[in-house]
């Protein structure tokens, strides 16, 4: 295989941080679980994309992390892989509550994330809870007393339900703002920044991003911590 650095340049991936651990650059480089490689090559997946390759070793180090790779990149399971075996080594009763949270723009997106956290984590019996506006709460409200691992929500819905006080994020350690830059250019800010007061300041946070203009650049240094940032394909 290709050197880190040579790999890391074919790929147009440009890293920021502290001792950034080298990509992986096949699967049989990751070492996760044998369950986990083979979804991914059920799939027909041939390799890692490479912000899947550079994100999955710093995200698997409990590392915040910046990643910005345009659509289509593969970026979805880019954090949800990392979030699968979080969720392995935390280890919790699922009536405690969420243990990852993710943070996504649209129905739509967060309809496709949850798919593909149940399709990729069918092996770990993942349960994926999934609440978006413009449709009744009260079968959401249902999906989430039957306890959960993972929540994938639009801002909007997720605020209401929690002051409704139907829901508690006091165990989630693993937030992923996905599609960053869409939820702030359609308004959530004031929304993402009360969730994230609800979600307890020991954790790991890792932000997607199509693009990096400074209104991400001010929220990503507001809640992350010394992130490591990989940027693929020189977005900036
Ligand atoms: P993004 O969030 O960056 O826009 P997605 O996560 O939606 O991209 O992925 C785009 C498509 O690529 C999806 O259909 C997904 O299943 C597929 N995909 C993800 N990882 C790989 C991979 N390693 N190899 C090939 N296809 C992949
Ligand atoms: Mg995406």
């Amino acid at each position: 295989g290709l050197s880190p650095d040579a790999y890391r340049k074919r790929h147009e991936i440009t890293v920021t941080g502290d001792n950034v651990p080298p990509p992986f650059t096949s699967f049989e480089d990751t070492g996760f679980p044998s369950e986990l490689l083979r979804e991914v090559l059920e799939a027909g997946f041939a390799a890692p994309t490479p912000i899947q390759a550079q994100s999955w070793p710093v995200a698997l180090q409990s590392r915040d992390i910046v990643a910005i790779a345009k659509t289509g990149s593969g970026k979805t399971l880019g954090y949800l892989v990392p979030g699968f075996i979080h969720l392995k080594r935390v280890l919790k009763n699922r009536q405690m509550g969420p243990t990852v949270l993710v943070l996504s723009p649209t129905r739509e997106l967060a309809t496709q994330i949850q798919a593909e956290a149940l399709k990729f984590g069918k092996s770990s019996k993942i349960l994926c809870t999934c609440l978006y506006g413009g449709a009744p709460k009260g079968p959401q409200l249902r999906e989430l007393d039957r306890g959960t691992d993972i929540i994938v929500a639009t801002p909007g819905r997720l605020n209401d339900i929690l002051e409704m006080r139907r829901i508690s994020l006091s165990q989630v350690t693993y937030l992923v703002l996905d599609e960053a830059d869409r939820m702030l250019d359609m308004g959530f800010e004031p929304q993402i920044r009360k969730i994230v007061n609800m979600v307890p300041a020991r954790r790991q946070t890792l932000m997607y991003t199509a693009t990096w203009p400074k209104e991400v650049r001010k929220i990503a240094a507001d809640l992350l911590v010394n992130p490591v940032q990989v940027n693929i394909g020189n977005v900036d």
